[in-house]
């Protein structure tokens, strides 16, 4: 009878006497033993005879005198775990460690010695390599970590998020939410954003330097789950699915903690969530930091310094404009001078300036009239971070321009679109080209990643047609997003292959001249246009191009961010577009 029970065989061959077996000449060794002598003598062989005998020979280490080398462990090894003169099993073992022992020291020492070789280049160089060990460990604490809650949540109040119960459903919903910040962090996102893609599904976005990348998709039932975490933690009333809702969390480790602004609105197809990160960071900068050229950087710092006359600050949405309007704004001081802001939606907080939130109500002023009873008090200095409508321009362009000083942000693909844009929106040309006294517009376009950039040499006629001197640009740069990581490519870490990191500003800055005011007062957009131009100051396209030949951006990039940049004045008949509605989002 077969007797199955492996407890059984291994009592019955416990009972054979080692030392009997071992000091039978015929029975050398049991069935077990030159099958663990041969596993590491064969895998030692097959290193040894297909990776290191190719590597000797081909870096000239002298293939004939290894093989020597090695054959002498090797032999060593076995003549020890065979011919071990201690009895029974205790000996075995020792002869077996030394064999291991032996065999493992050779290839050390084999690829210590080709490493430290000079002549073996460093991309050449023999790894002994356990990384596919390590990354199957880290995805298994990732996977770990997916379903842990290891985040701090406090709500608008201050107060902790308790984690819910350990093997709870909301246990598992929590960790999902966290993972969603922890990605959104991960992948530099300043904005992620949930919504209905239909057939049952939710897809998740995120703005990443400016650029949506699309995310995974997640089922409907999951999402509205996630969607409520992050509204309950916001304190926002789960009921409501239609309005807009928001309000801020923060989110956090130990020091470091991050402000979420979630915004929740419901619509026929569901309801959609947006988180966006640092709201109040994204928007502040240095006027040095934005991206200005030097001599635009010289015009602004002028601007500033001069009283009174109304300033447009131009850029399409998402291009960095509320940025630069914190920036101007900063440059005055707001402890000697009487600074002003009249906004839609506050989205950073400036020391000593009066910031005003307009808040809509049915039977309360409307947001001209507000803007009229704060320019009615002659500040020093007023920030007008939007321009949605006609009539707000009109009581702009009313004020006392000797007086105050007035910066005006609107939605325009450049400085020249601005001032025709500003025309059209006060309705009388006199008034407004009056106290006009300076254009800024701008565009932001992605910094190309220094980790892993390509150098090109640009063809001649390429940068003819780009208007760049072809005799002193010798070389450009094209986004990469991988890099060799042991002679492999692979996905860059430091922009996780999108090739970009980070945006800058590319602008358009004019002080005006009398001719200059007088050619917007003559709707005269051609004349205006050679009088900027012979100014000799870059367009943001040019300005975008200098960038590009710094290396900082791609001509790919440049040409995906002004391609849709009208530089060319619109014939008189064109119409020109009503100023944009108000539009909350972060610029
Ligand atoms: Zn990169």
């Amino acid at each position: 009878m077969i007797n199955p029970d492996p407890v059984m065989a291994l009592s019955t061959l416990a009972q054979l006497d080692p030392a009997v077996l071992a000091q039978s000449p015929h029975v050398l060794v049991s069935w077990w033993k030159p099958v663990l002598i041969l596993a590491p003598v064969v895998a030692w062989a097959w290193m040894v005879s297909s990776v290191f005998d190719k590597h000797a020979a081909r870096f000239f280490l002298g293939p004939e005198k290894w093989n020597a080398i090695h054959l002498a462990f090797g032999v060593v090894g076995v003549g020890a775990a065979l011919l071990m003169p201690l009895p029974g099993i205790a000996g075995f073992l020792v002869g077996y460690l030394i064999l291991i022992v032996l065999l493992a020291a050779d290839v050390l020492l084999f690829v210590g010695l080709t490493n430290k070789d000079e002549r073996v280049p460093e991309k050449h160089h023999l790894r002994l390599d356990f990384s596919s060990f390590a990354e199957a460990k880290l995805a298994r604490s990732e996977a770990k970590q997916q379903a842990t809650v290891q985040l701090e949540i406090k709500g608008p109040s201050g107060l902790l998020i308790r984690a819910p119960q350990k093997d709870s459903p909301e246990y598992e919903i929590r960790a999902a939410a966290e993972q969603i910040f922890i990605k959104s962090r991960q992948a530099r996102a300043s904005q992620v954003d949930f919504a209905p893609a239909g057939e049952g599904t939710y897809a998740a976005s995120y703005l990443i330097d400016g650029v949506r990348q699309a995310g995974d998709a997640i089922p409907t039932p999951d999402a509205l789950k996630l969607i409520d975490f992050w509204k309950g933690s916001a304190e926002l009333d789960l009921k409501d699915r239609r309005r807009k809702l928001t309000n801020t969390v923060e989110v956090g480790s130990g020091a470091e903690h991050t402000g979420v602004k979630i915004v929740t609105s419901g619509s026929q197809s569901g309801m959609r969530l947006t988180m966006t990160f640092d709201p109040d960071k994204a928007v502040r900068f240095d006027i040095d930091d934005l991206g200005l050229l030097g001599p635009q950087l010289d015009s602004v710092r002028t601007l500033g310094k001069q009283e009174g006359g109304i300033v447009l600050v131009a850029a399409p949405s998402d291009h960095g404009r509320t940025s630069t309007m914190y920036a101007l704004l900063r440059m005055h001081d707001a402890y000697t001078e009487n600074v002003q802001t009249i906004e839609l939606e506050i989205e950073d907080r400036m020391e000593g300036a009066r910031q005003l939130q307009f808040e809509p109500k049915e039977d309360g002023p409307d947001y001209a009239t507000t803007v009229r009873s704060v320019l009615r008090r002659d500040p020093d200095v007023v920030g007008i971070m939007e321009l949605p409508d006609v009539e707000t321009a009109k009581e702009i362009s009313k004020c006392d321009k000797a007086r105050s000083r007035v910066y005006v942000s609107m939605k325009a693909e450049g400085a020249l679109a601005a001032a025709q844009l500003w025309v059209k929106a006060v309705g009388d040309a006199n008034g407004a080209s009056d106290g006009l006294t300076g254009l800024i517009a701008q565009k932001l376009v992605r910094r190309l990643c220094e980790n892993c950039r390509v150098p090109y040499q640009p063809p001649p006629e390429i940068l003819k047609k780009l208007g760049l001197p072809a005799d002193k640009i010798k070389q450009l740069h094209k986004k990469g997003g991988q890099v060799l990581i042991r002679n492999k490519p692979e996905i860059c870490p430091a922009c996780q292959g999108l090739g970009y990191v980070g945006q800058i500003g590319v602008y358009e800055v004019y002080e005006l001249d009398d001719d200059m005011r007088a050619a917007v007062t003559k709707q005269d957009w051609a004349g205006l246009r050679n009088a900027l131009r012979k100014t000799q100051r870059p367009s943001i396209q040019q300005a975008a191009l200098r960038r590009a030949v710094e290396g900082v951006t791609s001509i790919e990039e440049v040409m995906r961010v002004t391609a849709a940049s009208p530089s060319r004045p619109s014939s008189g008949k064109k119409k020109v577009a009503r100023p944009a509605p108000a539009q909350p989002a972060a610029d």
